[in-house]
Order: C-alpha cells, then structure tokens, then sequence
C-alpha cells in the first residue's frame, strides 16, 4: 500500500517569485496574512517550493503520493486558477498526485468542472475564513453536492484552545459536528485533527468524519498520535502534512516533512501505521 501525504498545499509558478505582489494582484489578502507570514526570528512560516521541489521532498521523507488540496481562497477567480495548475500537476504526475479543488461557495460550478476532470474531493474548505455563515444556502448546496458526487470534503479546523497569531480564524467545532450530522451522504476530512475532536472519544460516533493531522508539530506534542488512536482508532486518521509549512521550524530550514513521517511512525504501532500513512487516504478518495 503506497504512503500519502493527504494535506498538500502547491502555487503556480506565477505565485512562487513573488507570492505577496501575486495576492495582492488577486486580492487574496488573508492568505498573505497567513502564508507570507515570519516567525520572530524572521524566519518565513512556509516555503514556496515548485511541483519537482514536491516531488523530490516526497522522495526524500518516503511518501510515494500526494494529495494537493486548493485553498480556501476569498474569490472564486483564484480557486480556478489553482484548480487549472493542480489539473496540470495531475496530468503530469497521475502515479504520485491527486488533487481536491479550491471551492468558493459562490461559484458551485467549479465543484462539477473539477468532478469531471478527475479532481479527488473539495477542500481544503473553510467558510468561517471566508466570512461566510455556516449554514449559508449556498454552504449547504455545496455539502449536498460533494456528497451526491461521492467527492470527500477536506474542512480547516482550528483549535478553540490553541495559541492565537495573525490571520487567526475561529471554527467553533459544534458547526463541524453539525455538518457531519446534517450531510450523512458527505465525508468529511477534519484538519488539523479537527481542532482537537480528534482526541474526543465522542467524535467517533460520527462515521462519516475523517481526521487529518496537518501541521500537527506545530500545534500539538507528539502525544497527539497516542491520543487520537485511542479516541477515535487508526481507520479514522490520515497522514497529512501541510507541506509547505514549516513544521519544525526551530530545528530545520526545509518543510520537516521527513522528520514529521519519522515522528509519526515512532508514536504509531506497526498496527495503526499502514491505514494512517496510506490505506485510509487511499479509501477515502477513491473516485467512486
Ligand atoms: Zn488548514
């Protein structure tokens, strides 16, 4: 069973020379808040690798395949362009790359555009950070329409209890919850091991709830992986990064992507780690 990272975030080359100047242009200025930020020590949060600079990482920490997730971008016209690039990467790369499509709950459109160019599922999704009410119309069409097309949804999570920083948004859990309890027919990805419902025993009632752990290092411990199997079990985690995050930014000048597979390999039994690091994401985004 090949190993994924199920959380993968790539820009077009256009993005890579200068990603605050091409934001800008596009008016996308919460995820120049959040991407192009810098640590005290002045170090950049994430990098901006090219599509071969993915590839070789993936080599380097042993992931055979990724799943690329768009972002959850303030305008619909941004969300088409990644979508395009991410179709190209594909195209190039069909043994090592998947992708899930940038949504805008404006433009449902783009959902059936990438249904049949073989994108994988919708997300990475987040609604809250694009100022718009959960239970919006056109929030509800787009969760009825993942599920009728059989396209998992990849939603961004963040802890209620986690250390605040710029272009911080607040995801009150009880909506994802709600979600997974109004959508039966959707499945749901909850990142960043759902803002800690990952770690709930309650959270594994909820069976069409999936959690990833994107950018973990950076927010929890390395008892993450021990609590969260023992709450909610292997076959509901996903082996995700968050790459291109910096992930352990103290100790490394690269993404930490190898040490982040290490890390979850040594808090995992043999038992658990080929259903995180593969199996699971390999089931979930089956095309159906
Ligand atoms: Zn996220």
């Amino acid at each position: 069973m090949a190993t994924i990272d199920a959380h993968v975030h790539l820009y077009p080359p256009e993005v890579l020379a200068d990603p605050a100047a091409w934001a800008a242009a596009c008016g996308e200025a919460h995820w120049t808040r959040l991407c192009t930020r810098r640590r005290k020590s002045g170090a950049p949060v994430q990098l901006f690798p090219c599509l071969d600079e993915l590839l070789r990482d993936l080599d380097a920490a042993g992931l055979e395949r990724a799943v690329l997730l768009g972002w959850y971008w303030e305008k619909p016209a941004t969300c088409a362009v990644q979508n395009r690039f991410y179709e190209q990467c594909v195209r190039a790369h069909p043994d090592r790359l998947a992708a899930c499509a940038a949504v805008h709950p404006a433009d449902l459109d783009e959902i059936r555009r990438t249904h049949e160019a073989g994108f994988v599922g919708v997300g990475e999704l987040s609604p809250h950070s694009q100022g718009i009410p959960v239970d919006d119309p056109r929030v509800i069409e787009l969760l009825h329409l993942a599920g009728e097309l059989g396209l998992p949804v990849n939603v961004h999570v963040s802890d209620p209890t986690s250390h605040r920083f710029d272009g911080w948004v607040d995801t009150p859990l009880a909506d994802f919850t709600r979600w997974a309890e109004l959508f039966p027919l959707t499945q749901f990805v909850l990142a960043h091991w759902g803002g800690g419902l990952a770690f709930d025993p309650a959270s594994r009632a909820l069976a069409n709830v999936w959690f990833d752990t994107a950018a973990s290092p950076l927010l929890y411990d390395a008892t993450a992986w021990t609590r969260a199997l023992a709450a909610v079990g292997a076959e509901r985690i996903l082996f995700g990064s968050d790459y291109p995050l910096r992930l352990f930014p103290q100790a490394e000048q690269a993404s930490g992507l190898g040490e982040f597979v290490r890390q979850a390999r040594a808090e995992m039994p043999e038992t658990a780690r080929a259903a995180v690091l593969g199996a699971n994401a390999a089931e979930v985004f089956a095309r159906r």
